[in-house]
């Protein structure tokens, strides 16, 4: 499969007035065309900022990218200007954000919001970017599409709303789309609904997704591939039966001990502690003051990357593997 997005060593910091602090330090990963790349890990460990960084949404300063290129289509995202990055953003990369109650502006219609990307970027007239508009309402299957297209935010469900955040998305049929967090906000019922609903439309437009996400269920059933991030690195990647079969990261390992086996009456497995802030990480192996298999090289020197053995693509920052 051809590649469409190449990140390579991207290493992103924040200069504040408590120092220097690193979100991500040197990740590397690609997505090929029509493949789903799912990035997981706990809150704070640098997955936001990674697909933020991806359509330069990070404001800059405090952001600062100190390393590494984001190679969209054999174009450096890091080395563009303002106006073409705006060509890019919600025309060839979609995003979808992790709070539908928040990132719809609650004084535009939904109709207006959807419609706007299509006003910029493929230059249609009101009743065109109207009609258009309508046609994705359906698509992401809204019920009565014309009346809810002159609603506001407010007047629908959280469900909907994400439904809507889809919309805009792909209202220009971008070759990649990142999803970041789609489901947290909403009810389990609804989380399934709208991940169906994401894959059907990637698959129809033949799109990319990058989809990040703690909930390593919505990985097993949507992702291709799986890159695991603690502490500002990409810690494990491989194919997504890969990983569940051979998990070999220990912090991938507690992941997915922590999921509920479904067994009545079996307590979850919980990793212990919690991710170090960027600003104050421990040395060597960040996870190391968690791990349940640390050993004394762990705590002074960081673990590079070693190539597991188990076919395919499957890769684990880890001193374990070090033969
Ligand atoms: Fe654990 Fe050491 Fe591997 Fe880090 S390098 S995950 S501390 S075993």
């Amino acid at each position: 499969m051809t590649l469409l997005l190449d990140i390579q060593n991207l290493s992103i910091c924040f200069d504040t007035d408590e120092g220097t602090v690193r979100a991500t330090q040197n990740i590397s990963f690609q997505i090929r065309k029509g493949e789903t790349l799912a990035l997981v890990g706990e809150s704070g460990c640098g997955k936001s900022v990674t697909a933020l960084s991806i359509l330069r949404l990070l404001q800059e300063p405090p952001a600062r990218y100190d390393s590494g290129s984001i190679i969209f289509e054999g174009r450096d995202i890091l080395h563009l200007h303002e106006s073409e990055l705006q060509d890019i953003r919600g025309d060839q990369i979609g995003m979808i954000f992790q709070e539908p109650m928040t990132s719809l502006n609650p004084i535009f219609t939904i109709g207006d919001q959807i419609a706007e990307p299509l006003r910029r970027h493929k230059n249609l007239n009101t009743d065109q970017a109207r009609k258009e508009t309508l046609k994705l309402l359906q698509q992401v299957s809204i019920p009565a599409p014309e009346q809810r297209i002159d609603q506001y935010p407010h007047e629908i469900s959280g469900g909907m709303k994400q439904r809507v955040g889809i919309a805009m998305a792909i209202a220009c049929k971008p070759r990649l789309i990142i999803a970041d967090e789609p489901t947290t906000a909403l009810d389990v019922t609804i989380q399934a609904q709208i991940m169906q609903l994401l894959q059907d439309l990637k698959n129809e437009m033949g799109a990319s997704l990058l989809l990040i996400t703690h909930n390593l269920g919505i990985v097993a059933q949507h992702a291709d591939r799986v890159a695991v991030m603690y502490a500002g690195k990409i810690v494990e990647t491989a194919e997504v039966l890969e990983l569940y079969d051979h998990p070999s990261h220990p912090y991938t390992k507690g992941l997915l001990n922590s999921l509920p086996k479904g067994k009545p009456g079996e307590s979850l497995e919980p990793i212990m502690g919690t991710v170090p802030h960027p600003a104050f990480l421990p040395s060597g192996c960040a996870f190391h003051p968690r791990c349940p298999e640390v050993m004394t090289q762990c705590k002074t020197s960081m673990p590079p990357s070693f190539e597991l053995n188990f076919g395919g693509k499957h890769q684990a920052d880890c001193w374990l593997f070090d033969r």
